[in-house]
């Protein structure tokens, strides 16, 4: 009998629908190649950002994240953030309403595809940034106003020297939300057979925030993970015996190392702000980021996405990248249990782009590469699947 799987599916704006489209057509492929027919989708659609505004008036309607919670999985196109209106980020709300605490952005190198760097193959990299905390939490406030003076006085009768005219910003950094996201990351290196996990931190600088995110990880990695890993400063020259290494850099030090020597590193926990700087910047390296897959994942539910946005300017021309959301798609698969779907998918878009075949923003960057439209780059998927 044929297992069914539903999965609520949010076209997104701009170039969204196209993409999406071409998408769902690779991922069910996939699926059904790798499992005979035994597996089928069933696509629920929901609605949010503009598509949802024009049609029931609400950027986010409840509906959609009822859909989303009760299966526990969806794929999402990426979606306009409404300029004046009441949501600060639709991507913010979703994550917000749902507690998606880890956003994770694999980053890998696919043959074929022009790169800034000499060796783009040595980067293979998974960042789990903390999705909640940090400057997320957006807790600012202006220079002069009542609230920004509250927290001037407050703060330099704890002994702070500070001038009159800052901006004031807060950045929490809970050992809940820290401790979490690090096992989320140990857990995915563990399930991936992946080698070691790096806290990427600015603990010199501020100990009971980014120092603390560091010691907190560490905390999780001995207390819970004693037998799977291994502190780095314990390995002392000898063998990791398969455990998985921990290890904690300094942010800039690490903005180093992704470029010197990426081979040394496979899975990356930050804090906020020094993930999202990392996750483009290791994009950057194998192509930028329309290869750049993404999730967005708590305890029971998980949203994966492309990180680019809506590229308006491309909307409705079938010119669009369609990869990064196909990969989110992959990473999607992995995450239901359809780990050979996943990779059959990942295999064929592998061999499509080695042959040279691939969008205009990719084969821009090369040279003689004759660019495809989105339709014939989903085509190409296709043929490589059946
Ligand atoms: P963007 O939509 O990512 O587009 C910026 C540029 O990136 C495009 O002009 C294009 O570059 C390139 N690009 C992005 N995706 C591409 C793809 N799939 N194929 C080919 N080229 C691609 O960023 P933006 O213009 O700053 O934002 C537009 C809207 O998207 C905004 O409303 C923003 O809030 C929203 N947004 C949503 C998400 C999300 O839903 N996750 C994320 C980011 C932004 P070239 O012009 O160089 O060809």
């Amino acid at each position: 009998m044929t297992r069914r799987i539903v999965i609520p599916f949010i076209p997104g704006d701009g170039i969204g629908p196209e993409i999406m489209a071409v998408s769902k057509t690779a991922i069910e492929a996939a699926v059904r190649r790798s499992t005979d027919g035994a597996v089928e989708l069933d696509w629920v659609e929901v609605v949010a950002g503009d598509a949802a505004f024009k049609k029931v008036g609400q950027w986010l309607p409840q509906e959609t994240l009822a859909a989303i919670k009760e299966h526990g999985v969806a794929l999402k196109g990426p979606l306009t953030t409404p300029v004046g209106s009441g949501i600060r980020s639709l991507n913010v709300a979703i994550r917000h309403a749902l507690d998606l605490y880890a956003n994770i952005r694999p980053v890998r190198y696919f043959k074929g595809v022009p790169s800034p760097v000499r060796e783009p193959h040595k980067m293979n990299m998974v960042i789990f940034r903390e999705n909640t905390e940090d400057v997320y939490k957006g807790i600012e406030w202006k220079r002069g106003s009542a609230e920004a003076n509250a927290v001037l006085s407050l703060i330099r009768s704890m002994g702070a020297v500070v001038r009159d005219d800052s901006g004031i910003g807060i950045k929490p950094m809970s050992e809940t939300a820290s401790k979490r996201l690090v096992r989320a990351a140990i857990k995915y290196a563990i399930k991936h057979h992946l080698s070691s996990v790096t806290m990427v931190h600015k603990g010199n600088i501020m100990k009971f925030t980014e120092g603390a995110f560091r010691d907190w990880g560490y905390e999780v990695a001995n207390t819970e993970f004693a037998d799977s890993s291994v502190p780095e400063s314990a390995l002392k020259g000898s063998a990791a015996n398969a455990r998985i290494v921990i290890k904690d850099r300094i942010a800039d030090n690490m903005f180093q190392q992704i470029l010197t020597r990426p081979e040394e590193y496979s899975v990356l926990a930050t804090p906020n702000l020094n993930g999202d700087y990392l996750s483009d910047a290791c994009a950057a390296q194998v192509g930028g980021l329309g290869l750049a897959p993404g999730a967005n994942m708590g305890d029971s539910v998980a949203v994966f996405e492309a990180v680019h946005g809506t590229a308006p300017k491309y909307a409705g021309k079938d010119i669009a990248n369609p990869c990064s959301l196909m990969l989110s798609g992959a990473l999607m698969l992995d995450h239901i249990g359809l780990e050979s779907s996943a990779s059959e998918l990942v295999k064929s878009i592998e061999s499509t782009l080695a042959e040279g075949i691939m969008t205009q923003d990719l084969a821009r960057l090369g040279s003689g590469i004759e660019p495809v439209r989105t339709s014939e780059f989903c085509a190409a998927i296709i043929r490589r699947l059946s």
